[in-house]
């Protein structure tokens, strides 16, 4: 198999770089090759001006337009990072401007290109032929001059000057040799070059220092002229010496100034990483985006949050320490910021959509899920593209975890239909089948009394129109508990809350109670008569009706069943006891649970729907009281309750 075409532009400020990317793009359309484009940051770039700056990142956006992977590194050899580049990518072809010729580097240094075959000789280079230009395209460099610096590296230049003219002259009268008051004014160079902020100081020591030690030291002293004949050779030597171990410092403290920002700027993405790795809600995700990118890019961000429908929110801004507030109102670019959720495209400054906006808007967005606009208020300078690579890829991981949330959040809602869903044909199922057997009974009796009334005993009658009454009550009940269910889970159960007797209370639970209770006794145990509660009485009677009911299906005929109420602070304690079966400890606290039946089995398997402790922990709960269950020694179980005491003041 053929070997894959891999061509690589290399990106500059140049004007004709934009023609260069389009050939370059061309040629890898018509070798199907893969595309991309480089750009090397040197500490050049800092000197660039505005224009070049803004040229620079339209190349960037155009490279990537016309379907290239666009790259940056950091690095000061230009030609060297290139050629690691393309070994390290596979690149096989590379395409230089005629600017990338012509460019002469410092001290007579080999042209790109020269330098390019000498790294990677086996690559393919093309260059690409500009008659538009006739001088070759130089930077202009521009460096923000203030005066306070110029004043203060002067005088340090002076300061180190005149100490290194000082300790010469001490040299010369103890008689020490030229060349060692050549070293004390190169070490002066070589101070000043790490102490001030610019080339010029060291150029400009470096002449001094020669034309001093011409001056003072070099014979006939105090006097520009020189009788030995090599000293021109000297004076030149001192120079040069001087001049380049200055120029290696200064570009030593600029690596070593890049290499800390780049230390920043990993420290900052990898903080961004283990934040964002931590945070689960949205408000969360763009509060740690606004904060890390403010650190990172030290300009304002204005944040924007979008919903699914595409409404934006207020906007907040996160401010950079050092900068100054924004003096412009948000609301004032909130057009640009709806054009870039419409077009799920960046816009304003910097951008050919709405340059001349305050702020540069992107997108938060996964695909077509856009979760928010961040905005970076651009000030004077653009944003660098390697700025601008890190703000994308920290966007792209903060909508990731955007989107994580989302769907996790969207399988928790799925889950909880799915659990209602399943909840809603239980109930079906499971009233569908309670519902029949009493109604088939009462109406089997029903029947049975009205064709064969006259064929029964008084006795027999009794009982049959006892069960009807039974079945009936029991539906009832049942029917109630559904109501109150239903009304609980939709959030309708309004409470209509009065002080009430409780002892009145529990009188009226009792007559509901199913007739069977007969067979049991159930005594109620209440000291004080006056205890009121301020309750919904409805409520609280059906609570003690399932309580009482349960007691008796869970308990041999012939038992006790307590019903208690004690004051206890600011509560009533009731509490319903029974002598049956009891609750085995793994069951306790499932049994408030809905549609939980426990594994107590009763021989009338139609009364077990799990809904009756559901609803009296609801009920109970919505008053402010707790509901808990208890062993009654030496066998049974005991509910206990607290409902909220009604204070009243008697015969006032
Ligand atoms: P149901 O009685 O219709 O099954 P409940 O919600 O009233 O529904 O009760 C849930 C479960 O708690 C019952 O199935 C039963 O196992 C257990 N339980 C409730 N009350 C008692 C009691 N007094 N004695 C023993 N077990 C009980």
């Amino acid at each position: 198999m053929a070997k894959e075409e891999h061509i690589l532009v290399c990106l500059s400020s140049a004007p004709s770089n934009a023609r260069i990317i389009r050939t370059a793009a061309k040629m890898a359309d018509a070798y199907s090759a893969k595309f991309s484009a480089v750009y090397i940051y040197t500490p050049d770039y800092e000197a660039l001006s505005t224009e070049d700056k803004n040229r620079l990142l339209a190349h960037f956006a155009l490279a990537k337009q016309l379907g290239a992977s666009v790259e940056t590194i950091h690095g000061e050899d230009v030609a060297f990072q290139i050629a690691e580049f393309a070994r390290l990518s596979a690149v096989t072809m590379v395409v230089l401007g005629r600017s990338a010729l012509t460019r002469k580097h410092l001290l007579g240094k080999t042209t790109l290109t020269e330098q390019l075959t000498k790294y990677v000789p086996e690559m393919d280079i093309h260059i690409i032929p500009d008659n538009t230009i006739r001088s070759p395209y130089h930077p202009k460099k521009v460096r923000r001059i203030r005066k306070k610096d110029v004043i203060e590296n002067s005088l340090k230049s002076v300061l180190i000057l005149l100490a290194c003219t000082l300790l010469s002259l001490l040299f010369y009268h103890i008689g020490f040799t030229d060349s060692n008051i050549i070293m004390v004014y190169i070490l002066g160079v070589l101070v000043t070059s790490v102490v001030t902020s610019h080339q010029l100081y060291s150029l400009v020591s470096a002449i001094s220092s020669v034309l001093i030690f011409n001056y003072v030291f070099t014979i006939p002293r105090f006097s520009f002229a020189a009788y030995e004949t090599g000293y021109p050779v000297t004076f030149l030597v001192m120079f040069l010496t001087a001049y380049v171990t200055g120029s290696l410092a200064l570009r030593y403290k600029d690596q070593a100034k890049e290499s800390t920002r780049s230390a920043v700027r990993t420290k900052t993405l990898f903080d961004t990483d283990q934040l964002l790795s931590k945070a689960t809600e949205k408000e969360e995700i763009l509060e740690i985006m606004g904060t890390q990118l403010t650190k990172l890019l030290r300009r304002n961000i204005l944040i924007y949050a979008c919903d699914e429908k595409h409404d934006l929110s207020v906007p907040k801004w996160y401010l950079c320490e050092n900068e100054k507030v924004p003096d412009f109102e948000p609301e004032s670019e909130r057009e640009i910021v709806r054009w870039v959720v419409e077009h799920n495209h960046s816009a304003g400054a910097g951008t050919e959509h709405f340059s001349s906006a305050k702020c540069y808007y992107l997108t938060l967005r996964v695909s077509d899920h856009i979760y928010g606009v961040v905005g970076i208020e651009q000030g004077e300078n653009p944003l660098e593209a390697a700025e601008n690579g890190m703000v994308i890829a920290i966007l792209g991981e903060a909508a990731l975890v955007m989107e994580n949330y989302k769907n996790a959040q969207e399988k928790e809602e799925a889950a909880l239909m799915a659990e209602r869903e399943q909840l809603r044909a239980n109930l079906l199922r499971t009233i569908s089948h309670d519902l029949r057997t009493p109604l088939t009974s009462i109406s089997g009796n029903a029947s049975n009394l009205m064709k064969n009334g006259e064929l029964f005993d008084e006795e027999t009658k009794q009982q049959i129109c006892k069960d009807i009454y039974d079945d009936s009550m029991w539906l009832i009940n049942l029917v109630e508990n559904l109501l109150y269910a239903t009304r609980i889970e939709d959030g309708r159960m309004v409470l209509s809350i009065e002080p009430e007797m409780v002892t009145e209370i529990i009188g009226e639970a009792l007559q509901h109670i199913s007739r069977q209770h007969t067979d049991y006794s159930i005594v109620t145990d209440c000291k004080d008569d006056f205890l009121m509660v301020r309750v919904d009485a409805r409520l609280v009677v059906q609570v003690i009706i399932n309580l009482v009911d349960n007691a008796i299906k869970y308990s041999p005929k012939g038992t006790e069943i307590t019903v208690k109420a004690v004051a206890k602070g600011a509560f009533a304690e009731i509490s319903v006891t029974d002598n049956g079966i009891g609750i085995p400890e793994a069951e306790k606290e499932k049994i408030f649970e809905m549609f939980y039946t426990g594994s107590n089995r009763i021989a009338d398997n139609r009364r077990s729907l799990g809904l009756g402790l559901y609803l009296c922990k609801s009920i109970i709960e919505a008053h402010g009281g707790t509901i808990s269950v208890l062993d009654h020694v030496p066998h049974g179980s005991e509910f206990r309750f607290t409902l909220p005491i009604e204070e009243v003041k008697l015969y006032e």
